[in-house]
C-alpha cells in the first residue's frame, strides 16, 4: 500500500471512530426520562391536586350543611313543638327558621357545584393517568431500543478503535506525525483524494507533474493550495 493510501485509510478509520463517538454521545444523552413523560407525570400530579382540593371543599360544605340542618331541626322543634306560646318568641324562631332555610339552600347549591367539580376532576384525572400509562409504555419501549442501540454502537466503536490501532502499527513514525499535524490543522481531513487532477480537499485543479508524483510515490506529496497529503489511486 502506498504511504498516502495507508494514511487515507487511517483517516477513514479516524472519521468513523469520530462519527461513532458523536452518535454514541447523542444516544447516551437520550437515556433517562423524556420531556413527554415528565409532562404526563406532572399532569397527573396537578389533576390529583385539583380533585383533592375539591374533595376537601365538599367535605367542609357537607359538615357545614349538617350543622345548619341540626340547627334548623332544633328551631323547628321549638316552632311546631307547641311548648313555646309567646308570640314574640315564636316570631323570633320563625325568622331564625327562614334564615336557616335560606342558608341551607345556598349551601346545597354550593355543594352541588363542588360535587360536579369533583366528578369532572376525577374524569380528568383518569384521562391523565391513562395518558401517563401510554406515555410510559412508549418511553420504556424506546429506552429499551436505545440501550440496544448504544450497546451496538459501543461494539462498533471498539471494533473501529481496534482496526485503527492495528493499522497504525503498520505506518511509519514520520508519516504519522505529518498526518496528525495536518489532521489538527485541517479539521480532521489530512489526506485528500485526487480525482481528475483535482484535489478533493479544496477542489483546486492540480499540475499534471504533481498528480504524477502523487500517483507513483513513494514520498508524500502535498496539495499546493490546501497543503493536504494527496492520494491518487494508481
Ligand atoms: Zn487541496
Amino acid at each position: 500500500m502506498q504511504a498516502a493510501e495507508a494514511l487515507y485509510r487511517l483517516q477513514t478509520l479516524d472519521l468513523r471512530v469520530e462519527t461513532l463517538q458523536q452518535a454514541l454521545r447523542a444516544a447516551e444523552h437520550q437515556v433517562g426520562e423524556s420531556a413527554d413523560l415528565q409532562a404526563a407525570r406532572a399532569g397527573v400530579v396537578e389533576r390529583s391536586r385539583t380533585v383533592h382540593g375539591a374533595e376537601l371543599r365538599q367535605r367542609d360544605l357537607e359538615l357545614e350543611l349538617a350543622q345548619v340542618e341540626t340547627h334548623l331541626r332544633d328551631v323547628e322543634q321549638k316552632l311546631y313543638g307547641g311548648r313555646v306560646r309567646n308570640p314574640k318568641e315564636l316570631q323570633s324562631w320563625e325568622r331564625d327558621s327562614a334564615q336557616l332555610r335560606a342558608q341551607k339552600g345556598r349551601l346545597e347549591d354550593r355543594l352541588l357545584a363542588v360535587m360536579e367539580e369533583v366528578e369532572t376532576g376525577r374524569a380528568a384525572l383518569r384521562a391523565a393517568e391513562r395518558q401517563l400509562a401510554e406515555t410510559e409504555a412508549a418511553w420504556q419501549a424506546a429506552q429499551a431500543e436505545l440501550h440496544e442501540q448504544i450497546s451496538r454502537m459501543r461494539d462498533e466503536l471498539a471494533e473501529g478503535q481496534r482496526q485503527r490501532t492495528a493499522h497504525i502499527a503498520t505506518l511509519g513514525e514520520e508519516h504519522r506525525a505529518v498526518y496528525e499535524r495536518l489532521r489538527r490543522e485541517r479539521a480532521g481531513r489530512a489526506v485528500a483524494r485526487v480525482e481528475q487532477s483535482t484535489c478533493h480537499g479544496c477542489r483546486l485543479s492540480l499540475p499534471a507533474a504533481l498528480v504524477q508524483r502523487a500517483r507513483v510515490g513513494p514520498d508524500l506529496v502535498f496539495c499546493s493550495s490546501c497543503g493536504r497529503i494527496l492520494w491518487a489511486a494508481r
